[in-house]
């Protein structure tokens, strides 16, 4: 008998959980949806990526001798929904029963749930063992903690996992290499190129579908390159094990005009969507400490990312969902100012990561988190106008993965759930690790007035307002003394530029 198994966009490994014991009768279904296009307005490239990706996947199936049915959004009658899609495969082929794997995102997950009433069959939904840590652990593991902090869970996966571990002892000495991963960029180092991966005709068939179709939605589609299959992820992920890891390390916090990629791995879309695993990047670059090819703190820096921050935060996600997503801890309010969308402002950093992210689908994580993020914080943009736009706008967005990022993270709206205190900052720590600031209309080192930086007087400006919420912690002791420092005449002064700053952002724009 005929089982009918349902993958999603996300879930193109072949070692899925929901297509383990496949067998050649089988008929398995993926599909593009309007409704998962449309909930959001995803940014063309995060499209055509996923449409591409999925289709290769497809064939890669196909050519194993499996029966594969894929619906097409350009068909003459597209499936609205992963439910329709389903319920028409299940008209079609009649199977005994349904196999998924669990979902990203809350939102599926409740869908799923009312298959098995909605078809009269059983439907089974497999945990998604790709990630490394099940909910289970880390449920037992957060049990009865006061504060969630990442840098003790991380430590228990690399116990878990053996990755730089030297019987029960951290590699070199250490488990975290943080403090060696925060230099500036000298001038005379120039990143690698990376190798580029043509679109094929059936790429070239989506970027059509999703310029027809999607032509109003944010970002360009000109230059995609990126890999889409199985193996070209693996080729990518070579090089940069040989070709940019060795120097992932110092500059992980660096950020260049014109250098969007740095020696960042740039895999997030790739492991997220399933191309890759976690588990086999993590391997590859432990590899690599083990031949001498890559030194501790580059090593430790990437493994960190992704058995710690990465499995981190979906734990967080399933543990706090529902709900998560609308936290607002600081009672932010403010709309997100048009050139979120347009990249239009004289802030050069903001408007250098907001451009590249247009063209790229990516910004790397410091400028997600220190130029954007640090500008959310310090703004009081809503968090949920916040959250809906680094969805939209990066290839490797799925609410597990975004929204802890951007609620707990950059925006503390979870009041501190696993952030020890708001990431803010002033313009000098842009300054410091960027050249962004010699381009800039804006003066860094001027703290008031017109030409001032405005992260200088925002800062100030977000401390103050946010006393009553923040003065009791203890991270933020010493600046929360400096401003009480500050002359009134002084502390007006910053009031007066951040209101005359803030009421001057244009928002409202149709987007
Ligand atoms: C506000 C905000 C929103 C973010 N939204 C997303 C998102 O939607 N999807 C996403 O994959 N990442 C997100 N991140 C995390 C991080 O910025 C990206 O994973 C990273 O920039 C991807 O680029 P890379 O592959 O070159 O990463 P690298 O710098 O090369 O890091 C290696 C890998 O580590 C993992 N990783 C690193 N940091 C994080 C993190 N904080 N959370 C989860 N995984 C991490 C990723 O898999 C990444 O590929 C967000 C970060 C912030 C601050
Ligand atoms: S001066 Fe301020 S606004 Fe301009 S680039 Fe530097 S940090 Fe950004």
């Amino acid at each position: 008998m005929t089982v009918l198994r349902f993958v999603l966009g996300d879930q193109l490994s072949r070692s899925v959980s929901s297509l383990r014991d496949v067998a050649p009768d089988d008929v398995i279904l993926l599909a593009e949806v309007g409704e998962e296009t449309g909930y959001v307005r995803h940014h063309k490239r995060k499209i055509a990526f996923l449409f591409a990706a999925m289709r290769h996947f497809a064939e890669d199936l196909r050519q194993e001798g499996l029966r594969v049915e894929y619906r097409t959004l350009d068909e003459d009658a597209p499936a609205d929904s992963f439910t329709a899609a389903l319920m028409e495969a299940v008209q079609r082929h009649r199977p005994e029963r349904v196999v998924v794997t669990e979902p990203g995102e809350w939102r599926v997950r409740q869908m799923m749930e009312g298959w098995e009433r909605a078809l009269g069959l059983p439907v089974e939904i497999r945990p998604d063992d790709r990630f490394l840590c099940d909910h289970a652990t880390f449920e037992a593991w957060a049990e009865g903690l006061k504060g969630l902090r990442m840098e003790y869970f991380y430590r228990e996966m690399r116990r878990r996992t053996g990755f730089l571990m030297d019987g029960e002892a951290p590699v070199g000495g250490r488990w975290n290499f943080d403090f060696a991963n925060r230099e500036r960029l000298p001038a005379e180092i120039e990143p690698p190129p990376r190798p580029d991966f043509p679109p094929d005709a059936e790429t070239q068939a989506v970027l059509d579908l999703v310029s027809r179709r999607f032509g109003n939605h944010f970002g360009d589609l000109d230059g995609f390159d990126y890999p889409v299959t199985r193996q070209d992820a693996l080729r990518y992920l070579d090089w940069f094990v040989e070709d940019a890891l060795p120097r992932f390390g110092p500059y992980q916090d660096a950020m260049r005009q014109g250098a969007p990629l740095l020696f960042h791995s740039h895999l997030s879309a790739l492991i997220n969507c399933g191309l890759l695993g976690p588990q086999e990047c993590c391997l590859r670059a432990d590899d690599a400490y083990h031949a001498g090819a890559a030194p501790i703190e580059a090593v430790e820096g990437f493994i960190r990312q992704i058995i710690g921050w990465r499995e981190f935060v979906r734990g967080i996600y399933w543990r706090e969902m529902p709900g998560y997503g609308e936290r607002n801890a600081l009672g932010a309010t403010r709309p997100l100012p048009d050139f979120f969308w347009t990249g239009e402002t004289e802030m050069n950093c903001l408007a250098q990561a907001i451009g590249e992210t247009k063209r790229n689908a990516y910004a790397h994580h410091i400028q997600r988190l220190m130029v954007l993020g640090n500008f959310c914080l310090l703004a009081g943009l809503d968090p949920t106008a916040v959250q809906e736009w680094y969805l939209v706008v990066y290839h490797d967005a799925y609410e597990w993965v975004e929204m802890p990022n951007v609620v707990g993270m950059i925006l503390f709206a979870d009041g501190g759930l696993f952030a020890s205190k708001p990431y803010a900052a002033s313009g000098n720590y842009i300054h410091k690790m960027s050249d962004y600031c010699e381009n800039c209309v804006f003066d860094v080192t001027r703290k008031l007035g017109p030409r001032a930086c405005p992260f200088n007087y925002l800062y100030w400006d977000f401390l103050d307002r946010n006393g009553k919420t923040l003065r009791g912690n203890q991270r933020l002791r010493q600046p929360y003394q400096t401003l009480d420092r500050m002359s009134g005449e002084r502390r007006t002064a910053i009031r007066d530029d951040a209101r005359r700053f803030l009421d001057r952002l244009p928002s409202g724009g149709d987007y």
